[in-house]
């Protein structure tokens, strides 16, 4: 009986892909200085320390080996071929990922499910961290993505967008985004100045655009603060505002459940001063909100507010300066799809699940283990379980890069 997956009838479609395709893959800026990484398909190890000096180079390494997975440093090393001591760090790009797997999104219900090793129990959703039957930690998680997942993603890539042009100032020709052809986008910043910047400062970046450690005082609400409405004011201080407006003209549901539950005081303040909130908000001086809200209360409702308007990137790929990204314009193979740049003024209408497919045309007969419905290209497929179909290829190989389904001859 064939593996899930059927790795090499995906390989062998990968290459027959790149044999069209090559030409497509764009090599990184400066790509001489980077370090390169293939992950097979047979599931060994990365091939990593590689380097290439030009475009034709890559594009004939790829063609041969037709990768799973291909990838580039963010960083630039004085010789990307040798070990990581040795490599000479000169600087790297600025990346943010964004990835609908670190998100709390409802959908998950309806596609993800968990399963205990040890005693067979089941569950929809995200695995618990034990097994409520059995008490075990050995669970295998089944995670897929749907549309709400990908543009969760979107609106995340655009807030961080947002944030990057309007406060940091960063010119759009520096600033590069790409779906990655799984849950997510990232976005990178390859300005040189931005290159030289270390951890620690990678780190305050993170912090400013997740609106970690937030306090009113810092976005400028002190009782000495005069001036108009905040609503305009620059960077958090505009944003949080807006935010703060927004949430108070249509009070959560979730405000109303705090008062059941403790906050009563807190709660009442709000409640009752919302008009003149708004009107400060409107008019300002931002000082004058705290004549109806403590320092402490104004914290806490500004921190709801913060959160939603913050984009939610993985702290580790930003600060990590060695990291390896994948590459524009190659396939993922975790789903067949390419990943995929966008130009930022066409984010808003892309949808990965059209563009980003690579395979069309041609029936195969897969016979599938589970999988949940998905759509792609506008079509609609499964769900399916423990079942033999006949599928365009684009969605055969997804449902095979998932190990979700085997080819049967
Ligand atoms: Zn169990
Ligand atoms: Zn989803």
């Amino acid at each position: 009986m064939a593996e899930w997956g059927s790795a090499s009838f995906v390989e062998e479609q990968f290459r027959r892909y790149y044999k069209a395709s090559v030409g497509k893959v764009e090599p990184p800026l400066e790509m001489e200085r980077r370090e390169f990484g293939f992950l097979p398909f047979d599931g060994g190890m990365m091939i990593r320390h590689t380097s290439f000096s030009d475009p034709s180079q890559l594009r004939s390494f790829i063609l041969e080996k037709a990768p799973a997975h291909i990838y580039y440093s963010s960083a630039y090393y004085r010789e990307p071929r040798a070990d990581m001591e040795s490599k000479g760090w000169i600087g790297a790009d600025l990346v943010f990922d964004i990835d609908a797997d670190h998100m709390e999104t409802p959908c998950r219900m309806n596609h993800d499910a968990w399963r205990c090793n040890l005693c067979g129990f089941e569950g929809k959703g995200r695995a618990p961290e034990r097994c409520p039957r059995c008490s075990g930690t050995d669970l295998e998680e089944e995670t897929w993505v749907c549309d709400t997942c990908l543009d969760k993603a979107k609106g995340e890539a655009q807030k961080l967008l947002d944030i990057l042009i309007q406060d940091f100032g960063i010119p759009l020709e520096y600033l590069k985004v790409n779906f990655t052809g799984n849950r997510g986008y990232h976005v990178h910043i390859t300005a040189p100045w931005i290159r030289g910047l270390d951890q620690r400062a990678r780190r305050e970046i993170v912090d400013y655009v997740t609106g970690t450690g937030m306090r009113v005082e810092l976005l400028g609400f002190r009782p000495s603060a005069k001036g108009s409405s905040p609503l305009h004011g620059l960077g958090w201080m505009g944003r949080a505002s807006k935010a703060l407006y927004d949430y108070l003209a249509n009070l959560p549901p979730r405000i109303l459940e705090e008062v059941r539950t403790g906050r009563r005081e807190r709660v009442r303040s709000l409640i009752d001063s919302r008009e003149e909130i708004l009107r400060v908000l409107t008019e300002g001086p931002p000082s004058g909100i705290l004549k109806y809200l403590s320092r402490e209360s104004l914290n806490w409702i500004m921190e709801k507010a913060v959160r939603e308007q913050a984009a939610a990137v993985d702290t580790v790929v930003t600060t990590d300066i060695h990291r390896l990204i994948r590459l524009p314009n190659t396939l993922n193979g975790k789903t067949g799809w390419i990943a995929q740049p966008v130009p930022v003024e066409e984010l808003e209408d892309y949808d990965p699940l059209s563009s980003s497919i690579a395979f069309k045309g041609g029936e195969v007969s897969i016979y599938v283990r589970r999988a949940p419905m998905f759509r792609l290209c506008g079509e609609k497929y499964g769900p399916f379980k423990e079942e033999l179909t006949n599928l365009p290829l684009a969605a055969a190989i997804f449902l095979l890069c998932r190990k979700a389904a085997r080819i049967e001859r």
